[in-house]
């Protein structure tokens, strides 16, 4: 019987790519033969960084997964339900941190799950040493001229000194 591509989708606003986020893609490339990483235009969040500018730092960092997997890294906006179908989704991959991400992701899996019973969130558990990194965190480290190598790759340290100098 021929097997259909399992597709995984990575929703985020990635503003900027944390090594958090990176461990949880790492994570994900396990679980499906395809990955897709959606970067999301999130008005709302007022991202500091531009959607291309986004979609770019994932871009450069996701070389070492498509070893193994297809991996995608698409810009999107509106409804999440609705880009999961027309990636031809099963699974939406999320991460948890501390408590404090539950309540919210909790909600979202019950809704999207009211809106298409068809798809699945996974969440999935960054290693210790990263899951207390937050993109929030890191932006304010380093605008205030901190030292963030321990929490971003040297792609992102090199935008963020961009940005803040
Ligand atoms: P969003 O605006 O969709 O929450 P983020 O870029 O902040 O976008 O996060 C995308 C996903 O990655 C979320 O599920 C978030 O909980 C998860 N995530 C972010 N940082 C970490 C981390 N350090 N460890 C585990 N999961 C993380």
């Amino acid at each position: 019987m021929p097997m259909t591509p399992k597709t995984a989708l990575y929703p985020g606003t990635f503003d900027p790519m944390t090594l958090g986020h990176l461990d949880i893609m790492k994570r994900a490339s396990r679980l499906c033969d395809r990955l897709v990483i959606g970067v999301a235009m999130n008005r709302d969040k007022t991202p500091l960084f531009s959607l291309a500018e986004r979609v770019d730092m994932v871009e450069h960092a996701v070389g070492p997964f498509r070893v193994h997997i297809d991996v995608e890294v698409l810009a999107f906006e509106g409804l999440l339900i609705h880009f999961v179908e027309q990636c031809g989704a099963r699974m939406i991959v999320r991460g948890l941190r501390a408590v404090s991400d539950f309540e919210y992701e909790f909600q979202m899996a019950g809704m999207n799950d009211r809106l298409n019973p068809d798809i699945e969130t996974v969440f999935l558990m960054a290693d210790p040493r990263y899951q207390t990194i937050a993109s929030r965190l890191v932006k304010e480290i380093a605008r205030l001229g901190g030292d963030v190598s321990q929490f971003v790759n040297s792609e992102v340290i090199t935008r963020l000194k961009d940005k803040f100098s």
